[in-house]
């Protein structure tokens, strides 16, 4: 089996790992240590449904619709981080899920989002409609990056900024997308991608047990072999976070309103201890997992 990373044939079964009711086949490459799910679990595209977005399902997303208000401290401080380089222009959220994101971002720029679920389009387009109008705000589209919606704005060199947050590692063809992400932007143009390092202490150690294995994550990027990849189709500068590419003042910003009393300080002591270990290297190695991408067209 080819590897959906780096293409190299040398692949291996790695592990079967059962989460609930599903067996997941992880494959590891030899050439560039990324992970990836084959045969990948049957319905993975029947996986966004309404129980998915709403937090019901076996394995879901969180309903952002109900905690609008957190999310944005850090839609706000990663918007701050992106402003730095670019400061104006067209602006697409990638798996927008109900659009919070796209919508935030139109303070900045003329903001798009799409996303792969009817449900996710239709409950969002109706629920930004409650917020305040914001003339700079383009809406959200069903569509991906190799699916584009039929609208005017979809066209090649067209768009400054292109966000993917924690979106690859459900591709089940990454680099066609990267590749259309690529055409989509204009020249120093900026992908951003946030996924899971699989090249990192963090993932190497808790081996199988690493909470990222989830029947929807197709893809386990090495952090390496995504930067090689992504240069391969033509980007040609790099930046890497880690953890994020935002700060830890939103990310505790953004927790204490979901925790309360003794329970909060003990979360957010993990949290900064999370975040500062996410500097530290051991053996060229990152010891966290978590990080964010930026590259430049
Ligand atoms: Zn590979």
């Amino acid at each position: 089996m080819i590897c959906p990373v780096c293409e190299s044939a040398r692949t291996y079964l790695w592990e079967n790992i059962k989460y609930q009711n599903y067996n997941l086949f992880i494959r590891k490459c030899v050439s560039c240590s990324s992970l990836f799910q084959f045969p990948e679990i049957k319905d993975a595209n029947s996986l966004y449904q309404q129980k998915y977005y709403e937090g019901d399902a076996d394995y879901s997303y969180y309903d952002e619709r109900k905690s609008h208000a957190a999310s944005k401290i850090v839609y706000l401080s990663r918007l701050k981080n992106i402003h730095k380089f670019i400061n104006k222009g067209f602006f697409l959220d990638v798996g927008c899920s109900f659009g919070g994101f796209a919508y935030t971002a139109s303070d900045y720029y003329q903001s798009f989002g799409i996303d792969v679920s009817n449900f996710s389009i239709k409950e969002g387009t109706v629920w930004l409609k409650s917020l305040d109008p914001k003339n700079n705000f383009k809406g959200i589209y069903k569509g991906s990056l190799i699916n584009l919606p039929k609208i005017n704005a979809f066209k090649k060199n067209h768009f400054d900024i292109i966000t993917m947050i924690e979106v690859a590692e459900h591709l089940k063809n990454p680099l066609a997308n990267f590749k259309s992400a690529y055409d989509l932007l204009n020249k120093n143009g900026l992908l951003i991608i946030q996924t899971a390092n699989f090249d990192a202490w963090q993932a190497i150690n808790a081996g199988k047990n690493y909470h990222y294995f989830l029947p929807g994550h197709l893809v386990y990027f090495s952090a390496k072999a995504l930067e090689k990849a992504l240069k391969k189709i033509g980007f040609r500068k790099f930046i890497q976070y880690t953890p994020v590419d935002f700060s830890l003042n939103a990310k505790l910003r953004k927790s204490g309103r979901n925790f309360t009393g003794f329970f909060r300080y003990l979360k957010w002591l993990s949290i900064v201890y999370y975040h500062l270990k996410s500097y530290l290297r051991k053996k060229e190695r990152p010891l966290t997992s978590s990080f964010v991408l930026y590259a430049f067209k």
